[in-house]
């Protein structure tokens, strides 16, 4: 099969391109290199079932392909701060235009959503059904909304014009590749504490999250793709939930650092707690994430300590 993968030079969207390749598809990765680097494909460029096509897909694009898998969207709060209308149009005015792509040549589509269309969430954990609290008006909503409409868009396509879709809501995902700068408190945190700074945790770290290491979710990603009994949305994630100070004590164990911890305030609309309710995954691919986050934990240090 040829398949699309926008956002593929990104974090996530390169290890999907690798694993799509070992699996012996033909590969269109697009990206317009915002927050994705050439480098994290390089090592596939001399392979000829490998295609890198740089694009935004705000504006539209025939290409022909048998599957799109639509990745494309900075993922996080800073970068999609960064340009809060481009946010907004990449996931709304981009994802019409992939839909349109993928209803012109009958291709199956998977639209990457967030665990962010739960908001801050009052039900705990999360399911598929529950329909979140998000703020409409505030500093995440560019990015909260965007998805939210990009997910009703998915819904609407499927219902109107019989398009094949698949929606993941995608948890908080980690590993190698992440960018250094990506604000993203993974890689702040290991950042940080190679470089033997204090590690910055907001608010009273008392916030939770589930991280997933970026092999289990590309692994549930494709499994997702494949099937044909369920089209979503179905959540992506560890259902292993951490607080954001003893995530920070054990990137500072894990590393070895000598790095103190530095208190600082609380970003707007930072939703307290996150963890997934991967109950129909598990019925419908048999997928649960595999690497523990101390182990995924080390191997991202490892990359860092290499690249830094
Ligand atoms: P990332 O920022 O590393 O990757 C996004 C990629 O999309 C980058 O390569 C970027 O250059 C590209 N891109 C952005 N806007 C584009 C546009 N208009 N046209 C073409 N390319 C564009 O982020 P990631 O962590 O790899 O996330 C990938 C996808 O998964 C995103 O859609 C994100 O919303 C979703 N997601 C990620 C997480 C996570 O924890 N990593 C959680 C939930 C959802
Ligand atoms: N965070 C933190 N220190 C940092 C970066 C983030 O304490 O240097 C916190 C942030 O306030 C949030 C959690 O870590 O509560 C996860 O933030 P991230 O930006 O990684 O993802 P998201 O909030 O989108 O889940």
């Amino acid at each position: 099969m040829r398949v699309l993968v926008t956002g593929g030079a990104g974090f996530i969207g390169s290890h999907l391109c690798e694993r799509l390749l070992e699996r012996g598809h033909e590969v269109l990765c697009l990206d317009n290199f915002f927050t994705g680097r050439k480098a994290n494909v390089l090592h596939l460029l001399g392979d000829p079932m490998f295609e890198i096509i740089r694009h935004d897909i705000v504006n539209p694009i025939f290409l022909e392909a048998d599957a799109v898998y639509n990745l494309a969207c900075p993922a996080s709060p800073v970068h999609y701060q960064h340009n809060a209308i481009k946010t907004v149009k990449t996931n709304v005015v981009g994802t019409l235009n992939m839909l349109g792509l993928a209803k012109r040549v009958g291709a199956r589509i998977l639209q990457a959503s967030t665990s962010e269309v739960y908001g801050d969430p009052a039900v705990h954990p999360q399911r598929e059904d529950y329909w979140g609290n998000v703020n409409p008006i505030g500093p995440r909503s560019c990015y909260d909304e965007g998805k939210r409409v990009a997910e009703t868009l998915m819904m609407d396509y499927h219902r109107q014009n019989g398009v094949d879709v698949r929606i993941a809501r995608i948890f908080n995902t980690y590993g190698p590749r992440m960018l250094p700068d990506d604000g993203r408190v993974v890689s702040n945190f290991i950042v940080q504490a190679l470089r033997g700074e204090p590690l910055t945790v907001y608010g009273d770290g008392s916030q939770t999250r589930s991280f997933c290491y970026v092999d289990d979710m590309v692994e549930g990603l494709i499994a997702f793709m494949e099937q044909e009994e369920e089209i979503g949305p179905l959540n992506l994630g560890n259902p292993e939930e951490t607080s954001m100070l003893e995530l920070a004590r054990l990137v500072i164990e894990l590393s070895g650092s000598r790095s103190e911890i530095a208190f600082r305030p609380l970003p707007q609309d930072d939703p307290r707690r996150r963890r997934p309710d991967i109950t129909k995954a598990r019925r419908l691919i048999g997928w649960e994430p595999r690497t523990p986050l101390e182990e995924g934990l080390a191997r991202t240090i490892e990359y860092f300590r290499k690249t830094l």
